[in-house]
């Protein structure tokens, strides 16, 4: 199937085409014709899915096919909300890349920066707006905006927006629009909350579902390095300096965490950006764009202010520290491998983190290969079946102790295309024991 086929106008292909997508992802497949023929729709998609061009494409197509009355010259005609600025920012690119041939305008609205440029803006008059719940209720409280003449209102990542909190701002958006309108609304989980909420604001939708991000990490090579803990750091330094690592995406557990790590690999020689909640927002935005146009080489974040970002095909992520939660570590290495493209999730993890290790391997329902870096030999074996590990550092799994059919042997490194990366001139741990 192309995109071609989908319905889409001449201009939104040719966008599309120069931005090298040659097959529509399966969210894309699903989505847009139900928006072309002007259906609610509840989406089950995840960042990563495509999901973004899913409602953008076909909602430039129904603005543009139906030109605004005179008198609404200047007002808005389709509202994304999302939960974070840098989604706002992100959705609001997507919305001009793939419009960039057609006579719409698009603005972005957030909080964290100057109100007034973005009333200017808006006085102007936009026919897109991207905006999250608390600055566009600011906007509306000071009269700068009027949303009566909303035809589509898109709700992204719906369910982060509930976690973070957003739902009676939200439900006060939405008494602000139109009753007759477009709904679409995307989130990752179908939680009960979620089902009311689309129950409230969804008129007979068609639903769709994606493949869980799950799915998509089997695109992402994962490995494990064995290191003690003090010389992670170093580790770190070693691999993205003798592997050439351009643009690696660095997960850590704490704020501090982040800015020590940051300012020690500076020393280190590598550029280093940082992406944390204290960090005011130009400085977010400044690592984000320094970390896309690749003057920044490695992005330290957390997990909360690494949320939501899409950065195209990004190589390599690597957990510095592991998540507490499993979950978590799925939606970092989702970072990677995206929209078919594959990339690298590496993992420094010490002995003090092997239950973390040994919850993740049992959401992923699998193994993730062990490497040791030459020099960095740890003192420990990451051994995750290790019969003599307490239950509690096995959550909910049976322990084995049989010697189950051994994976020795059969994960040699792989190569790398260029470069000559660390991770292929590691040796396997073959000491490392492992689990079904
Ligand atoms: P999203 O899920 O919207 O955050 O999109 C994830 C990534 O997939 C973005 O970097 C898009 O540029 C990319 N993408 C979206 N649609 C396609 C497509 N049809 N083919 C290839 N890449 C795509």
């Amino acid at each position: 199937m192309s995109f071609s086929q989908l319905g889409l106008s001449a201009e939104l292909l040719r966008a599309v085409s120069e931005q090298g997508y040659e097959r529509p992802t399966p969210v894309q497949k699903q989505a847009i014709p139900v928006v072309l023929n002007g259906q609610d729709l509840l989406a089950g998609a995840q960042t990563g899915t495509g999901k973004t061009a899913g409602f953008t494409l076909p909602l430039l197509q129904l603005l543009n096919e139906t030109p605004n009355a005179p008198e609404a010259r200047r007002m808005v005609r389709a509202l994304v909300l999302t939960p974070t600025r840098e989604l706002a920012a992100q959705v609001h690119e997507s919305v001009v890349t793939y419009g960039r041939y057609l006579p719409l305008r698009a603005a972005v609205v957030f909080g964290g920066v100057g109100i007034n440029p973005q009333i200017d803006r808006l006085r102007r008059g936009v026919d897109i707006l991207v905006a999250t719940p608390g600055r566009l209720l600011d906007l509306v409280g000071q009269r700068a905006l009027d949303l009566s003449r909303v035809e589509i209102l898109v709700l992204d990542e719906a369910d982060r927006m509930l976690d973070m909190g957003f739902i009676h701002d939200v439900r006060r958006i939405i008494n602000l629009l139109p009753r007759k309108r477009q709904n679409l609304l995307f989130s990752a989980t179908f939680s009960d909350e979620i089902r009311s909420l689309s129950g409230q604001i969804l008129h007979a939708p068609v639903m769709i579902e994606v493949a869980k991000r799950n799915a998509a990490t089997e695109l992402v090579n994962q490995l494990v390095y064995a290191v003690e803990k003090e010389r992670k750091r170093e580790l770190l330094s070693f691999l993205v300096g003798s592997g050439r690592w351009k643009q690696v995406l660095v997960f850590v557990r704490t704020k501090h965490g982040a800015d020590r790590l940051a300012r020690q690999l500076e020393r280190d020689g590598i550029n280093t950006g940082v992406l944390h909640g204290d960090k005011s927002q130009g400085a977010r935005t400044q690592a984000l764009a320094g970390f896309k146009n690749g003057k920044v080489e490695v992005l330290v974040a957390t997990d909360i202010a690494a949320r939501g970002l899409d950065i195209d095909q990004l190589p390599h992520v690597v957990n510095y520290e592991l998540p507490n939660i499993p979950e978590d570590y799925v939606h970092r290495i989702g970072r990677t491998g995206r929209a078919g493209a594959t990339g690298e999730a590496v993992s420094l993890v010490c002995l003090e983190e092997i239950k973390l290790l040994a919850a993740i391997e049992q959401v992923l329902n699998k193994d993730i290969p062990r490497l040791v870096a030459p020099g960095f030999e740890p003192s420990f074996s990451l051994n995750t079946r290790n019969p003599n590990l307490p239950r509690s550092a096995l959550p909910g799994r049976t322990q084995q102790t049989g010697d189950g059919p051994s994976r020795r042997g059969q994960q040699a490194p792989r190569g790398r295309k260029s470069g000559g990366g660390s991770a292929a001139k590691a040796k396997q741990d073959g000491g490392l024991g492992r689990r079904r």
